[in-house]
């Protein structure tokens, strides 16, 4: 038999979406994801430390912590999870939708919900992912992280050159200085005003024409520099900084969906009402950072995952379905 809903993701859209359907009695159906190797259920967040800024936590929360409260707040209410499984592939010309999971089986189902996130992009150093895992001072996320005590008053780089960058060493520069934007190119991919703002601001300090090479450091102080190369002249200088923010872009969690809704150019899911989660399919719903380049929050995210749930509730009981 069909399902009514099946949720696919388990970050914080994820969850938020199972909790609202599961109290509607949708008896909701929780693709977990984790099915790669190397990677995690539960989202971003799973990546992250500590989380100051989410709501409800005046003391901060563990980013591991909250997401095993999303999923315990979604098992009170008896929402079916499958663990360490994903969407391969969905066939949504057909009616109930199909999903062909990761362990190779074959779902059908009313209506959906896709929250399956996005990726931040990373350089692909293996020092990169040294200092990163070990959370000595990587990360690809500065509103999260920017904060920490390891970067008060001390020099970090923010690595891109598009809006992020500028509003993340805008935001940085609360906490630390100087802040290098360290940028490929000689000017900036950012909006005109985004660019000129981070531009004017003291604390700022562009670096032009140049990549990572490696982000140096040790176990004790954690990072400690980056080595750059000048892409023009091919020099080669080591850069002192204690902080290393990513900010070159993300990927949406999408590849299984090409060819079957509307997404935008760069992957994301396009929404038919921009503030609420209806996709190009009619059933389908989207919430999280899969249908958001903007404001990529966790709070944001779950806040787009109860609508989603309202949306298909109300649009399954307008076919009868309850
Ligand atoms: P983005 O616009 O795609 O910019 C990514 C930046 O990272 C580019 O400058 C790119 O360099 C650089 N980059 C990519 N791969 C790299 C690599 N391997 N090594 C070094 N540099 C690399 O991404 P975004 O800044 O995350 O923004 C995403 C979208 O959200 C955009 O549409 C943006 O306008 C929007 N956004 C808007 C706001 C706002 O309006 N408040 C805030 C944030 C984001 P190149 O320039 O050389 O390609």
């Amino acid at each position: 038999m069909a399902e009514k809903l099946m949720i696919l993701g388990s970050g914080p859209a994820g969850w938020t979406a199972a909790i609202y359907a599961a109290r509607a009695n949708l008896n909701p159906v929780v693709l977990e994801g984790g099915h790669i190797p190397g990677d995690l259920p539960g989202g971003q967040l799973m990546l992250t430390t500590e989380v100051e800024n989410f709501p409800g936590f005046p003391e901060g929360v563990d980013g591991q912590e909250l997401m095993h409260f999303f999923r315990k707040q979604a098992q009170r209410f008896e929402v079916r999870i499958e663990e360490y499984t994903g969407a391969d592939s969905v066939d949504l010309s057909k009616y109930p939708f199909i999903v062909n999971d990761s362990n190779g089986k074959t779902w059908e189902s009313h209506a959906l919900i896709i929250a399956t996130g996005a990726t931040a992009n990373w350089l692909g150093l293996e020092s990169e992912q040294y200092f990163r895992k070990k959370g000595l001072g990587v990360t690809a996320c500065a509103t999260c992280d920017g904060a920490f005590p390891r970067f008060r008053d001390q020099p970090v780089a923010v690595i891109g050159g598009g809006d992020s960058a500028m509003e993340e060493a805008t935001y940085v520069t609360k906490f630390s200085n100087p802040v290098y934007i360290v940028h490929r190119r000689d000017s900036f991919r950012a909006s005109k005003i985004m660019g000129e703002r981070a531009l004017a601001n003291p604390r700022i300090k562009p670096v032009w024409n140049s990549t990572v090479e490696e982000v140096l450091g040790n176990d004790t102080e954690g990072v400690t520099g980056v080595r750059l190369r000048n892409v023009l002249t091919s020099e080669v200088s080591d850069l002192p900084v204690r902080g290393v923010f990513l900010s070159i872009g993300h990927t949406p969690n999408t590849g299984f969906l090409k060819g079957q809704l509307e997404l935008d150019a760069k992957g994301y899911i396009v929404l038919k009402n921009p503030a609420g989660s209806h996709t190009s399919v009619e059933g389908v719903f989207a919430a999280g950072d899969v249908a958001d380049s903007t404001y990529r929050q966790a709070i944001t995210a779950a806040g787009m995952g109860c609508r989603s749930a309202i949306d298909a509730e109300r649009w399954l009981a307008a076919r009868g379905i309850d």
